[in-house]
């Protein structure tokens, strides 16, 4: 087997889920080696070596952090030319997909983004995606090049395998675009202690059914008694109820988590094209003819005022 790279998404070597799940989904296909940029190899490393990674190759600039983007696409391709991967793993984030995107160009590879699943097929590796607002399933593989794949967070349950994950250093050359765009400042969003909303295993999510910025505090508090992340249907988020950034769906973000829990929530296609691919859908929604029932596996028939406090009530109290 051939040896697959994937870059690593970290914060000062605190490795994030996504890529724990890039290493599990590479070793179907090959000898995982992940591509660390930044400081905190000492931190990651080993966090890496127990979800299967072989080799972790390296690099240290202060362009990773001061400049957009191109000095991470430098490095990946420094590592593709060192390694000959049969196969490049990226996350799935907007970085990560612009990394990948423009890796792809360089090595005249093709590129498949927003992949849900990576399995190994007689000519390379074969990618599923959800396609069209998540109305078809596909899976494809790349015929030009190294493949290179960004896969969506929870694509996959983070596995441990322990393997040596030896640190190498990994030699870069910057070209000319690597210093085009600098990063001037940088502010920290708020901390709300929930987890990142595309990342996160469970998401609740409210929908013009809330009724208001002030009831968004129910949906609040389900997520909390499940460890979950918060999400919003665009009618809530037009509606200055919720933030944008949590707004789900084709013009928000695209979430997979393990459950799904919409709630006054009506299941407009635009909607669905952002959460259809989470594994377990719940709904809650006062009208059983709401689109929304077509797609979940338990739905609730009644008003989210009555049910939701009494869902979060029930599973507080079992947690206790
Ligand atoms: C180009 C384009 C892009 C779009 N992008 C997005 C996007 O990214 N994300 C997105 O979400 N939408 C998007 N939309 C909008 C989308 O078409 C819908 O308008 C939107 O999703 C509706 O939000 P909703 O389900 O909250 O509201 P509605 O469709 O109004 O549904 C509200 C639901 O709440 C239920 N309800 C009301 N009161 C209660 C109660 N007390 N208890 C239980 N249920 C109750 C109702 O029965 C109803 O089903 C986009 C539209 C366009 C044209």
């Amino acid at each position: 087997m051939g040896e697959v790279l994937v870059l690593v998404d970290h914060v000062d070597g605190a490795v994030r889920k996504p890529t724990l799940e890039l290493l599990t989904l590479a070793r179907r296909i090959g000898d995982p080696v992940a591509v660390f940029l930044g400081t905190g190899v000492d931190t990651a490393a080993p966090v890496l070596a127990e979800y299967g990674a072989v080799k972790v190759l390296a690099a240290d600039a202060a362009e990773f952090a001061d400049y957009l983007v191109v000095p991470k696409v430098d490095a990946l391709q420094a590592a593709a030319a060192s390694v000959q991967p049969v196969a490049v793993l990226v996350p799935s984030s907007a970085e990560g997909k612009e990394v990948a995107a423009r890796l792809a160009l360089r090595l005249n590879s093709g590129i498949i983004t927003d992949a849900t699943d990576v399995e190994p097929g007689d000519d390379g590796p074969v990618a599923t995606q959800a396609v069209f607002a998540a109305s078809f399933t596909t899976k494809s593989r790349i015929t030009t090049g190294v493949p290179v794949i960004t896969v969506k967070p929870n694509s996959a349950a983070p596995e441990a395998a322990p393997a040596a994950g030896t640190v190498e250093q990994l030699a870069v050359s910057f070209g000319e675009l690597a210093t085009g765009t600098k990063v001037l400042t940088r502010t920290p969003r708020e901390s709300t202690g929930r987890p990142e909303l595309t990342e996160a295993a469970i998401v609740v999510s409210g929908g013009r059914g809330v009724n208001g910025a002030e009831n968004f505090h129910i949906i609040e508090a389900l997520a909390d008694s499940l460890g979950a992340a918060v999400g919003a249907s665009r009618a809530a988020v037009d509606a200055g109820w919720y933030p944008h950034t949590n707004q789900v769906g084709q013009t928000g973000k695209s979430v997979s988590p393990q459950l799904y829990v919409a709630n006054g929530i009506s299941g407009a296609i635009q909607h669905r094209a952002g959460m259809q691919t989470s594994k377990t859908i719940v709904a809650v929604n006062k009208d059983a003819e709401a689109p929304i029932f077509d797609l979940v596996d338990y739905g609730v028939v009644g008003d989210l005022f009555q049910v939701v406090p009494q869902l979060t009530e029930v599973i507080t109290a079992r947690k206790g």
